[in-house]
């Protein structure tokens, strides 16, 4: 069977559908694992319209793991452009206010990651993702298929497609499927799952643009995002996507339809720039609906949804692919267990428990930071050379700089997630932390990322984790037969003995048994029962 040159195989592990950012994390951690997998998508793999802009620290992380991250520093990104907020009513207009931020080469890495957070356009990091699935020789990823329809039964999945060009149809048979095919998924409606939450928080218009001399057409200064206020109160955004003539405007909208037919794209651009004769082009108009929804599941049987097929949420935070990212890393290793058979089927039904919360975590902050942009209400005074629109200037400008940094120190929303009711998680007593979105204290207590500690020979101790399970122990604890129970029951499986006392105090128990994944299953002293702990983390 064949796609053009490129044959199409008739079975497969897993059947991905979409090659989306999140569908190209999850062939290329299932890749990793050396789990075979086919990744169809009804596109051409161009990106005429990048959306996602910002790599998060923890997508950044994993990158790390996929041995990535260089590459992501390296996208092209200007390292000295200065990631600037300007609040202002057009780019000739009046400052409301700004919030200077670090380039990303004066950006910091926080001490709790080896890995800081990356501007990184889509266009730039699918295509990364994308060479590194083709690089997988378990992974085989073709574009210009349609998944058209599917069947499951007991043993796997049929999936039925067509190639776009040409006409040929395949039958596809999998273990497992996973529709990674964005928020107006076919395979969630399908299976019949509801989407619940806000089907629309405004209809917006996304204008991307070609701006040469961009700079040197204003007085505002470089910055990463401009935002623009009028006597509508805020309509509009201006973000930075390349880093050189690349610039995206979002129209906000509201909560009517736009007409895209009586939308004058150019006008909606001279607005931004306050003046007739700014030189851009327009280079490509798409209408879109914010909205703030998750699934009611996020399984059916042998078909599982990740991403924007599962969750949908406003853009202000840059978390919509991040949170599918994550989605991705927490169902690689769960399926690549239940395939090899160490794992049991309960590991995939903890992915809903785990997962769904926190992409509900996520999509709540990133409408509350729409909410905070939009909140100014009574803004006729805007453009008003009076001290009324003065005052009114300088108060919009205050609010929108506290929301924005919200938006902008968020390594406690990134980082600080955690599996509080996980099937597949051993609590260990103690309280949850505060869940604060600025602020992330690592901790291991289980449901919670492992944390980050340098190692005397220069790795982090996230570098340990990825293939099996990994049990961190202190010098001196026992870790015999944990050990001997994972050889029975065929989980891979190692000991890192633990001999730096930050170590140990970051880890804060003899023994900490933490996932492929990243995230702790079980910490503690010795277990009265290690087979039936092992048991329980692998969904048996
Ligand atoms: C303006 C804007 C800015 C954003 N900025 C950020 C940001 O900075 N950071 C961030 O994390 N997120 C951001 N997001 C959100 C982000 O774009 C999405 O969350 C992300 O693209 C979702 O990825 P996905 O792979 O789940 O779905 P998608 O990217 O939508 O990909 C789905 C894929 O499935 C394919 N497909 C669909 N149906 C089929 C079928 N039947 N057969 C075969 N293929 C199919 C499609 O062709 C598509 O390629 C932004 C969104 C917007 C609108």
């Amino acid at each position: 069977m064949t796609n053009g040159f490129l044959a199409i195989p008739q079975q497969t592990d897993v059947l991905i559908v979409g090659a989306g950012p999140v569908g190209l994390a999850l062939a290329l951690d299932l890749g990793w694992r050396g789990i075979s997998c086919l990744i169809v998508d009804q596109g051409t793999g161009d990106i005429a319209h990048p959306r996602t802009g910002l790599v998060s620290s923890r997508t950044m992380e994993f990158c790390r793991r996929w041995g990535l991250a260089p590459a992501v520093r390296a996208c092209g990104f200007p390292a000295d452009f200065p990631l600037n907020i300007v609040f202002c009513t057009s780019l000739a207009g009046h400052t409301l206010g700004r919030a200077d931020y670090p380039s990303m080469r004066d950006l910091p890495t926080p001490p709790e990651t080896p890995e800081k957070k990356q501007r990184c356009p889509q266009s730039w990091f699918d295509p990364i993702l994308r060479g590194a699935v083709e690089r997988q020789p378990t992974a085989t990823l073709r574009h210009g298929i349609r998944l058209d329809s599917f069947r499951q039964d007991a043993k796997g999945v049929a999936g039925e497609l067509t190639e776009l060009t040409g006409g040929a149809r395949h039958t596809v048979r999998a273990s497992y499927m996973v529709g990674c095919d964005g928020a107006s998924s076919q395979v969630r409606e399908s299976l019949g799952i509801a989407m619940e939450g806000a089907h629309a928080l405004s209809y917006s218009i996304n204008l991307l643009l070609r701006i040469p001399d961009f700079a040197s057409q204003h007085d505002k200064g470089l910055a990463e995002r401009y935002l623009f206020a009028g006597r509508q109160g805020v309509w509009a955004n201006l973000t930075v996507v390349d880093g050189g003539e690349t610039w995206r405007l979002t129209v906000l909208g509201s909560d009517a339809k736009m007409d895209l037919a009586s939308f004058d794209a150019d006008a909606a651009v001279r607005a931004a720039f306050g003046q007739d004769d700014a030189r851009f082009e327009v280079t490509s108009v798409v209408p879109w609906r914010r909205s703030q929804l998750l699934a009611e599941r996020f399984r059916e049987g042998r078909v599982l949804l990740a991403g924007d097929a599962a969750h949908t949420m406003s853009p202000t935070g840059g978390m919509g692919a991040n949170t599918g990212v994550q989605d991705a890393v927490d169902l690689g290793w769960k399926l690549a267990a239940v395939l090899r058979g160490w794992g049991g089927d309960a590991l995939l039904d903890s992915y809903t428990a785990e997962r769904r919360p926190v992409a509900a975590r996520a999509a709540a902050f990133s409408t509350g930071n729409f909410r905070a942009w939009t909140a100014a209400k009574d803004c006729a005074a805007m453009l008003d050379e009076t001290s009324e629109g003065e005052a009114l200037r300088a108060q919009v400008g205050r609010t929108l700089a506290d929301s924005t940094q919200v938006e902008w120190e968020s390594l406690g929303l990134q980082l600080g997630y955690r599996y509080e009711a996980s099937p597949v998680c051993v609590p260990d007593g103690t309280p949850p932390p505060a869940d604060e979105h600025a602020r992330y204290v690592q901790t291991a207590r289980p449901g919670h990322r492992a944390p980050h500690a340098w190692l005397p020979d220069g790795r982090s101790t996230l570098d340990l984790f990825g293939q099996g399970f990994v049990l961190m122990a202190s010098s001196g604890a026992n870790s015999a037969a944990l050990d001997a129970a994972a050889r029975r029951r065929r989980v891979p499986f190692s000991v890192h003995r633990i001999n730096d006392a930050g170590v140990a105090a970051l880890y804060d128990a003899p023994l900490v048994l933490v996932r492929p994944d990243g995230h702790v299953a079980w910490r503690g002293d010795d277990h009265p029962d290690p087979d039936t702990l092992l048991a329980i983390v692998t969904g048996h």
